[in-house]
């Protein structure tokens, strides 16, 4: 894994766990310019992401000694997504597996994906709970940082 994909696991990692916190498979690309090869997806992740949306996946975790959480997971028709983030943008993208299978392009462009995406990456508003674009600080509007 490169640096930057590296990085952006992590943050992506903790805006799960404190933001979106939503069951699925989540598989993540990076592109280093405006536009993504959609070949960057391999098909045996393809395969998963379709199994976890359409039926049911079970995979045996790798042995890693005491560090494994568990043995294995099962999921059942659980969100699947691929998350494309673009090198040097705030926002990042999650793309239902459905709908990317559905593009035709060979390369995915920051717009269309944007376009295409099914969750636009978020934050809570710290009063009313509402999703609010990254861009903004902790609240919605000023009468929510009022209160
Ligand atoms: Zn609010």
């Amino acid at each position: 894994m490169h640096k930057r994909e590296a990085e952006f696991q992590t943050y992506f990692n903790s805006w799960l766990r404190n933001v979106h916190k939503e069951t699925g498979l989540y598989e993540l690309k990076v592109a280093v310019t405006d536009k993504l090869l959609m070949s960057r997806l391999e098909e045996h992740q393809k395969d998963w992401l379709l199994a976890v949306k359409h039926g049911t996946a079970v995979h045996k975790m790798p042995d890693a000694g005491f560090t494994n959480p568990a043995d294995c997971w099962c999921m059942t028709e659980q969100p699947a997504y691929v998350v494309v983030k673009y090198y040097g943008k705030e926002d990042f993208f999650l793309i239902d597996i459905d709908d990317w299978c559905k593009e035709t392009t060979k390369s995915l462009k920051y717009e269309r994906a944007r376009k295409i995406a099914s969750v636009i990456s978020y934050k809570i508003c710290q009063t009313c709970g509402k999703h609010i674009p990254m861009y903004k600080q902790k609240y919605c509007s000023d009468k929510c940082q009022r209160q």
